[in-house]
């Protein structure tokens, strides 16, 4: 484990965190902090409750600092054995892993989790177990058929006129659901090469008036790559609009610094797109955060993947969408869970997402979508509210389950 001056070490021992530090991260190699970006020391009673525990000997300016978060991330069933006890199910998931989506929390998202029960929407999250080891039929470890769609390293184009740009294959915390779980987490990094091939690729086509910059996570980049990127992207005349895919608010919510912002300002019309899953994500940091993105003046929206047990339900999707509001983030998508190997105990009846969309009401409303298996493209769902369609008329069923008729003529 690195330290210096800036930061302490977490002590060795029982029951105690030795931090990991590792070349995988991208921020890892980089200065821990620049001169105008130091963290603050303000840190929420949960989290100190968990440093006093686990990082006794760590100062709350090196919890804030989002490289500390990094090196200290819990990628191990011996660290996260320090820190919780584990059901059989979850030691068995992870001992098998092999070569699935790696084990990786943040010590932040590990602070909201460590006391909780095996069920907990958020430990479920990022703690496999068992069933993530069975694959059914149907479940492809390329669901979306992405690497057919990808003519550079990087690229995936499948629609017309846009481009998504999976910049690093790294997160700082993984998914148990994600949808690209065959090539996140591994180690196959993207070098300049490969960048300034998928730049040239982008510039040859002229149709393209859309990049969204993913991932794994593109925030866990450090500003610099992201300024090289986003400079890069923005210099391309026929690019209109650049959209950024990123969990940082939820997992790295230390991430979001005003350095960040002031890189990413340079690009606007930038627009991020953030990941949630359930409302106790939303938390002080992460609102900080999101309203910090939101001061900046990014548009924020939100996607949700449909999970069983851990958000589907009408009261449980609601108070998601209410609390989005509320940090300036507009519920944008709701997703089918797509077919990935092991994701079966996660997957609900299509017709339960439809149930949920028809519990919600007003602005709070996500597009519910399938991403077609096989490369389809995102498809629109919605509940059935018409009840007839003539030359004459549209009979349509209203919230409270009343007939309404609109005339066509
Ligand atoms: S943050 Fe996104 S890319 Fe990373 S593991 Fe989660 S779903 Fe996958």
């Amino acid at each position: 484990m690195n330290a210096n001056n800036s930061e302490v070490m977490a002590v060795h021992g029982e029951g105690r965190l030795v931090g990991s530090s590792s070349d995988e991260e991208p921020g890892a190699k980089t200065t821990i902090f620049s001169q105008n970006e130091i963290p603050t020391q303000s840190v929420s009673n949960r989290s100190t409750d968990f440093i006093n525990r686990y990082f006794p000997l760590t100062a709350k300016i090196s919890w804030n600092d989002w490289k500390w978060q990094l090196r200290n991330s819990i990628n191990s069933l011996e660290d996260l054995q320090k820190i919780m006890k584990l059901t059989d199910k979850e030691v068995m998931a992870i001992n098998n892993l092999k070569n699935r989506l790696p084990l990786r929390i943040t010590p932040y998202f590990a602070s909201l989790i460590y006391d909780s029960a095996p069920s907990h929407p958020l430990r479920r999250n990022v703690i496999p177990v068992v069933e993530e080891l069975i694959q059914h039929t149907n479940e492809q470890s390329d669901p979306l058929h992405e690497a057919s769609f990808s003519p550079v390293k990087g690229i995936v184009h499948r629609y017309p006129d846009r481009v998504l740009f999976t910049v690093t294959q790294f997160c700082s915390s993984y998914c148990r659901y994600c949808t690209r779980s065959h090539s996140v987490g591994k180690l196959d990094k993207l070098n300049k090469q490969n960048y300034e091939k998928a730049f040239e690729y982008i510039s040859k086509h002229t149709e393209v008036r859309d990049v969204l910059i993913s991932g794994g996570d593109p925030l866990t980049l450090n500003d610099e790559t992201l300024d090289y990127i986003l400079g890069r992207i923005r210099s391309i005349e026929h690019v209109e609009i650049i959209r950024i895919g990123t969990r940082v608010p939820v997992v790295l919510p230390q991430r979001i610094t005003d350095n960040l912002i002031s890189v990413l300002k340079k690009y606007h019309p930038l627009l991020i797109s953030l990941h949630f899953s359930h409302p106790l994500e939303i938390t002080e940091d992460c609102a900080k955060a999101c309203n910090k993105l939101a001061d900046g003046g990014f548009p924020l929206g939100s996607q949700t993947v449909l999970l069983k047990g851990i958000n589907d339900s009408v009261p449980v999707m609601k108070e998601l969408m209410h609390k989005l509001l509320k940090i300036r983030v507009r519920p944008y998508y709701l997703y089918q869970c797509d077919l990935i190997p092991g994701s079966g105990h996660f997957r609900t009846t299509v017709k339960k997402g439809l149930e949920i969309i028809k519990g919600l009401r007003g602005y709070a409303v996500p597009q519910f979508v399938i991403d077609a298996p096989g490369g389809g493209g995102k498809i629109p769902l919605l509940p059935d509210y018409v009840v007839e369609h003539t030359s004459e008329h549209i009979l349509l069923r209203n919230y409270k389950g009343e007939l309404c008729e609109y005339p066509e003529k």
